[in-house]
């Protein structure tokens, strides 16, 4: 007991002397001027970041390109070279976990650091001046936030993106076969799957870790159509959670005083814009499956944005309504009265296995999210929406889509409808690029619906209202197969009885 007392002490004794980025701290600029006499040689030019600094920025311009003057720059910090982007790039960004290809991620170490400008050519009679803002700022500060690889817009238009919120790679136990033995698999695999697959963006969400943000930065420029969206997958020994969209590193050590409780973990996301989701809640625990299932405490549901209630390796192994899914256990939190989306991952643990031989691939499941943009802040900002479907069966560019209407109020999917005594909603279901074969399953708590024969060939639609006595209430739809099969899970239009004023 004494000792955890100790431990304890010294613990808050090394918070407290940590120092804080102040946040007013202005730009750094460095000017100056080269002439003929600086051609082929280096200058060096030494800055001190502030006490706290988590990120350094900096914009580097010159004037003389029209005179064929050529200035290269890089970075010495501390301890030795940091980098060297030559001619190549105009923009810089280190921190930690992340940084701009040429650059290392790491620590920001104190102490002189060197911007490096070397000066290949500079004709004679020449003079070019040289302005580097350096800018330095904490990793949570918004602006970083903002310059982070979970800052990547690919794409303004709004649309259904399709994708998978749950992979893993040489970043944690991500396995796959490298000249016939078995080795890390490079974060690459994982991009390029996503990408032969169709994938608008793939989440790496290795266990415990965001040491691959700077393989995401990097991967990013040579697929420019895949996003890559970092995320971690929180590992605990009472339940595995997903934070999706995390530009830094989340404390997992639920039950010690890193993170007594998980409102820490809750904060520590939505501080860097990014939602939690719980995962594959339903697997058993203990020694057959450490934490995977989700035994933590007085979770406060209100805060978890998400459920992963198909996972890859049980819909792999039983299928997409096996016990062992989720589904069950999220309805029940909806019958409760929380807004929660669903999800799907696949949990891939080796993205060059693209025809699941061993695994569920990257993308099976797939969730497919109605996005504003295709940027890690739209599909996490889509998530939270709620406007959500889940494909089980890989059907490419299926749309499954849930309107409701009430007098003036509509509603998509994850929106709400207020519904006073016996007034009914009206209900539309939309599909593209899904068989008319196939059959729609209306799933509801706390209302009556009305319907006729549901046909998918002519927009089906139908009636709800809220049952008696109920104060709130949910519906969905899936579509199934003809042999019963899911195909399409569509998450919740919810429903509150409006009270009288
Ligand atoms: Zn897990
Ligand atoms: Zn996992």
């Amino acid at each position: 007991m004494r000792y955890s007392l100790i431990a304890l002490a010294l613990g808050f004794a090394a918070c407290t002397s940590a120092p804080a980025f102040d946040p007013a701290t202005p730009p750094l600029v460095l000017t100056g001027e080269i002439t003929r006499a600086d051609n082929q040689t280096y200058r060096e030019i030494s800055f001190t970041p502030p006490p706290g600094t988590g990120r350094i920025s900096i914009d580097f311009a010159y004037t003389g390109k029209d005179q064929k003057t050529v200035i290269d720059i890089g970075l010495r910090d501390p301890e030795g070279q940091r980098g060297w982007s030559g001619g190549n790039k105009s923009h810089i960004e280190i921190s930690e976990f992340e940084a701009t290809p040429s650059y290392r991620p790491g620590r920001i170490q104190p102490g002189e650091w060197k911007l490096v400008l070397g000066i290949p050519n500079i004709r004679d009679g020449v003079t070019a001046s040289y302005r580097a803002t350096v800018m330095f700022s904490d990793v949570d500060d918004p602006a970083a936030q903002a310059q982070s690889a979970a800052a990547v817009v690919l794409s303004t238009q709004p649309r259904w993106r399709r994708g998978d919120f749950h992979n893993h790679t040489a970043h944690s136990d991500g396995s796959c076969d490298a000249d016939s033995a078995r080795g890390p698999c490079p974060v690459f695999n994982t991009a390029d799957a996503a990408r032969d697959g169709g994938l608008d963006f793939v989440a790496i969400t290795d266990h415990n870790t965001i040491t691959q943000l700077a393989d995401i930065r990097r991967l990013q420029a040579s697929h420019p159509k895949t996003l890559l969206i970092p995320g971690t997958e929180v590992t605990t020994f009472f339940g595995h959670a997903n934070v999706i969209g995390n530009s830094d590193f989340v404390d997992f050590q639920l039950g010690s005083p890193r993170l007594p409780t998980l409102s820490k973990l809750f904060d520590e996301a939505a501080a860097q814009g990014a939602i939690v989701s719980v995962n594959h809640p339903s697997l058993p625990s203990g020694e057959v499956c450490m934490g995977c299932g989700w035994t933590a405490k007085d979770t406060d549901w209100s805060r978890v944005t998400a459920i992963e209630v198909i996972n890859g390796a049980t819909l792999r192994t039983s299928g997409a309504e096996a016990p062992l899914s989720g589904i069950a256990f999220w309805e029940k939190l909806l019958n409760q009265g929380f807004h929660i989306t669903a999800i799907g991952g696949s949990d891939n643990h080796d993205a060059t296995d693209r025809t699941g031989a061993k695994q569920s691939p990257v993308g099976k499941p797939a969730t497919v999210v109605y996005a504003e943009a295709l940027s890690t802040r739209g599909i996490v900002a889509g998530v939270k929406s709620g406007r959500v479907f889940v494909d089980a069966a890989g059907l490419p560019g299926a749309v499954l889509e849930m309107q409701a209407r009430a007098g003036t109020q509509s509603a998509w999917m994850g929106g709400a409808i207020q519904l006073a005594g016996d007034e009914t909603a009206g209900i539309t279901v939309t599909t593209a690029n899904v068989s008319p074969e196939t059959r729609l399953e209306i799933v509801a708590d706390g209302l009556d619906t009305e319907s006729g024969p549901m046909s998918l060939g002519q927009a089906p639609s139908f009636r709800v209202k809220l049952a008696s006595g109920a104060t709130r209430g949910w519906v969905r739809v899936n579509i199934r197969a003809v042999d019963g099969k899911l195909l399409l899970l569509g998450n919740p239009i919810y429903f509150a009885r409006a009270t009288s004023p």
